[in-house]
């Protein structure tokens, strides 16, 4: 992680877009032992997301910020969100940001890589 002190002090203030800058692909997400889990806006089914299994689907730089894929149960049109929990930090945070200063969105996925 970076820019960790070690009370975790210092990240209390990050907003989602530094943590996006920290962590924009799942492939970073696992090597800071992010804990990913997904919600349904219409019919509230929440489920643990399988970073490292879908590594390897998707590949290491696969995005999941401002994504919201359908929901899996069966009969539901809803769509989720992904809120995570970034390594030995407390906090939660909802996968919505901005791209990071110095970044560019990219018209594949996620902010671009330069
Ligand atoms: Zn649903």
């Amino acid at each position: 992680m970076p820019d960790v002190a070690p009370n975790g002090r210092l990240l209390d203030r990050w907003g989602p877009v530094e943590w996006r800058g920290a962590a924009e692909s799942i492939g970073q997400m696992v090597d800071q032992g992010w804990q990913v889990t997904s919600r349904c806006q219409a019919c509230d089914l929440t489920m643990k997301t399988d970073l490292e299994a879908l590594v390897k689907v998707k590949g290491h730089r696969f995005s999941l910020w401002n994504t919201s894929p359908r929901c899996r149960r069966l009969g539901c049109n809803g769509r989720v969100v992904f809120s995570g929990k970034p390594g030995n930090h407390w906090r939660t945070v909802e996968l919505r940001a901005q791209c990071p200063p110095g970044k560019i969105p990219s018209r594949r996925q996620g902010c671009g890589w330069l």
